[in-house]
C-alpha cells in the first residue's frame, strides 16, 4: 500500500513560496520556501519543481527536499555553475513573495527499518541524507538505528558539515568525509564485514557514482534488495 501511496503522491500539486536563498559553498545554493500546511513527505523523497514566474523551455526539474518533514520550511539544494541552466537562471531570478510549483513528494528513498544502514553520498548527492539526519535527530532515535553516512566529495566541499557535525556530536549518527574512491571503497567494505547482509546501503549522487559504488557492493555480494539508489541524472 505505501508503494500505491508514493506513486499517487506525484498527482498532489502544491503552490510553494518563496523566502530567501543562500550560498552554501562555491557553486552549491539552498532554496528555502514556506511549507504549505497540508503538505507533508518523507525524509528523503523528491519533488518535481515547476518555474512559473516566466516561461522557459524544460520547466521541470526534480529536487530533493533536503529539509525534513519536521522544520518549518521547505529546502531545496542545488549545484548551479556559472553557465547554468534556463531552469537554474529562473530559480536565481525568485524574489520573496514569489512561487514555484511542487508535484509530489515522490519516491521511495527513505529509510523504512531499524536496520544497520550506510547512506552514501557523493557530491550534491548529499541532499535526501541532510533530510534523512535532521529527521533522525528530530525523532530522537538515532541511538537506536545504527546510522553511518559516507559523504565524498572529490573537491571536500562539504555542503551542510556543520549541521552534520552538531548531529553528530549529540547522536550516535557517523558522519565520515571522504575525498576518494578507494577510501570510500574502504569504508563499504569495513560496514559490510561488521553487518554482512544485514545491512542496508542507501547511495545516491551522479549516475556514475551510483553506478560504481552499486556494481562494488555486488561484487562483494551484497544483495540488491539492501541497495536503494537515488540517481541524479543531470550530472
Ligand atoms: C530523484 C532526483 C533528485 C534530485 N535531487 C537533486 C538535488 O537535490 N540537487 C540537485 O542539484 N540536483 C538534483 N537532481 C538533479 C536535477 O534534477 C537536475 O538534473 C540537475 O540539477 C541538472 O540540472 P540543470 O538544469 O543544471 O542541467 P540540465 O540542463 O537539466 O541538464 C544537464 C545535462 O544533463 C542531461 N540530462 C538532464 N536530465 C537528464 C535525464 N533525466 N537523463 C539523462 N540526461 C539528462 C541534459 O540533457 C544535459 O546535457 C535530482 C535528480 C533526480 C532524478
Amino acid at each position: 500500500m505505501s508503494f500505491l501511496k508514493d506513486a499517487l503522491s506525484i498527482f498532489k500539486k502544491s503552490e510553494l513560496l518563496f523566502l530567501e536563498r543562500y550560498k552554501e559553498s562555491d557553486e552549491v545554493y539552498t532554496f528555502v520556501f514556506e511549507k504549505p500546511k497540508d503538505l507533508t513527505w518523507k525524509a528523503g523523497q523528491h519533488g518535481l519543481f515547476t518555474i512559473t514566474h516566466k516561461k522557459i523551455k524544460d520547466s521541470i526539474r526534480p529536487f530533493t527536499v533536503a529539509s525534513a518533514p519536521t522544520e518549518n520550511n521547505l529546502k531545496i539544494t542545488m549545484r548551479i555553475s556559472d553557465a547554468p541552466s534556463e531552469f537554474k537562471k529562473a530559480m536565481l531570478e525568485l524574489e520573496k513573495g514569489m512561487k514555484v510549483s511542487m508535484s509530489g513528494p515522490v519516491g521511495s528513498f527513505y529509510l523504512k527499518d531499524n536496520s544497520p544502514t550506510l547512506l552514501i553520498a557523493g557530491g550534491i548527492g548529499i541532499t535526501p541524507f541532510r533530510a534523512m539526519v535532521k529527521q533522525l535527530e528530530a525523532e530522537g532515535n538515532g541511538a537506536e538505528k545504527q546510522i553511518q553516512l559516507l559523504y565524498m566529495d572529490s573537491k571536500k566541499s562539504y555542503v551542510y558539515k556543520d549541521e552534520f557535525d552538531e548531529i553528530a556530536n549529540n547522536m550516535s549518527i557517523r558522519v565520515t568525509y571522504l575525498d576518494s574512491r578507494d577510501d570510500l571503497h574502504h569504508e563499504i567494505d569495513k560496514f559490510h564485514t561488521s553487518f554482512k547482509n544485514n545491512g542496508k546501503y542507501f547511495i545516491a549522487g551522479s549516475k556514475s557514482m551510483v553506478d560504481s559504488i552499486t556494481t562494488h557492493l555486488k561484487n562483494n555480494n551484497i544483495s540488491k534488495g539492501n541497495i536503494k539508489k537515488d540517481t541524479f541524472r543531470g550530472y
